[in-house]
């Protein structure tokens, strides 16, 4: 049997291939490589697909996440909360901005931050609530909206994982004051290099991530605030645009490749991630808790299984990041990252590489202790 991509971006690429050549080449073709027609078009089809007013495209999702803290005008000491199980760029674009990242831990079933725990967090001088949509599945973003509104903080959602998915009917990225998505070419929709973008209803926000994205600038060098080099470049905005195409396909792929693994597993000897009747996951990463890890991954690359882990330390225990945390433990996210472990996934995983995922995976569990 031949290795798996852990990710298949190349047969992504061939069943795209004649629109996304014939994009780029037109782009080269204009040769408006900063704030093309691609940019606006893009725009206006993901505001559409998210059915929000606004989208703003930047140049990766971590830069989504910052320009929406400049956007509500985040001041030095100001306090975020937010979960302590995600990649470090949640909690690095608070700390670059003076903010202080206020850790509160997770469900362990999901793995997405846990809304019981939020308002004994909050504080005065508590700003903004940021969730993260861990691997692809929205959080109890009602009930994170209705604690915000009663303190009057903003909410942003980091969506970089669930760029698709639905909850309550409605898109992620779509559910608060500013979602934030990345185009990183393995997310969920990707581009090839960095990309990302911010959805808002409130037009004023919208304005000033706008003027944010080009260095704070209302009109040409009038720079009415401080901002950044943020725009996302036309390039990658037209191979968005082509992999909108089939975008539609992919989530409903992802969701039943998802909905099979977790039948799959279910006589295994793992803990499967828990999912939420009324939402989905489009499973950015599809991931799942095992004991012995270490082991279970060696046997699987040995196998032709790449596996990976979505995160095996909490960032409450990251150097640069635990001073925020104060000593504080959060018992559920360090369980979860001594457990977690991600299968292959994308749109064109096979049933038949999938069997071969779920029959190399039962051989790893063969003899190890439950
Ligand atoms: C990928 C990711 C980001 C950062 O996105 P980039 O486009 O790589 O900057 C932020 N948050 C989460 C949860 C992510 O998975």
């Amino acid at each position: 049997m031949s290795a798996l991509p852990f990710i298949d971006l190349k047969a992504q690429y061939a069943a795209l291939k004649p629109s996304v050549d014939a994009r780029i080449q037109r782009v080269l073709d204009h040769g408006q490589y900063i704030m093309g027609p691609e940019v606006k078009e893009l725009e206006d089809k993901l505001a559409a697909f998210v059915g929000t007013r606004h989208c703003i495209t930047v140049s990766s999702g971590t830069e989504a996440l910052l320009i929406a803290l400049m956007a509500l005008d985040l001041k030095p000491g100001d306090e975020v909360i937010t979960t302590p199980f995600t990649f470090a760029a949640t909690a690095e674009v608070i700390v670059l901005l003076g903010g202080v990242p206020v850790f509160v831990d997770i469900e362990p079933d999901t793995c997405n931050i846990d809304a019981s725990l939020i308002a004994a967090a909050i504080t005065s001088k508590t700003r903004a609530i940021m969730p993260v949509s861990l691997y692809g599945q929205v959080g109890d973003m009602d009930e994170i909206n209705a604690i915000a509104a009663a303190h009057g903080l903003a909410v942003i959602e980091d969506a970089a994982q669930s760029f698709g998915a639905s909850y309550k009917g409605r898109r992620s990225c779509g559910l608060s004051t500013f979602g934030a998505t990345s185009f990183f070419p393995s997310k969920p929709l990707g581009c090839y290099g960095d990309g990302g973008a911010l959805f808002t209803d409130d037009d004023g926000l919208a304005q000033a991530a706008r003027e944010i994205r080009v260095h704070g600038q209302s009109q040409r060098y009038t720079h009415t605030r401080v901002g950044v080099g943020g725009r996302m470049d036309t390039l990658q905005c037209a191979v968005v645009l082509a992999k909108l195409e089939r975008f539609e396909w992919e989530i409903a792929r992802r969701l039943a490749i998802g909905a099979r693994y977790q039948a799959l597993l279910e006589k295994l000897p793992v803990q499967r991630l828990a999912l939420r009747p009324d939402r989905d996951c489009v499973w950015a990463q599809f991931t799942l808790h095992v004991q012995a890890r270490s082991q279970v991954q060696q046997r699987l690359s040995a196998a032709g299984v790449p596996t990976a882990v979505h995160y095996p330390k909490p960032l409450h225990q990251q150097p640069a990041y635990a001073q925020w945390a104060q000593g504080q433990s959060f018992p559920h996210a360090e369980r979860a990252a001594q457990s977690v472990m991600s299968l292959p996934m994308s749109a064109d995983l096979s049933e038949a590489q999938q069997d071969q995922v779920i029959l190399a995976l039962t051989q790893a569990l063969d003899g190890l202790e439950p």
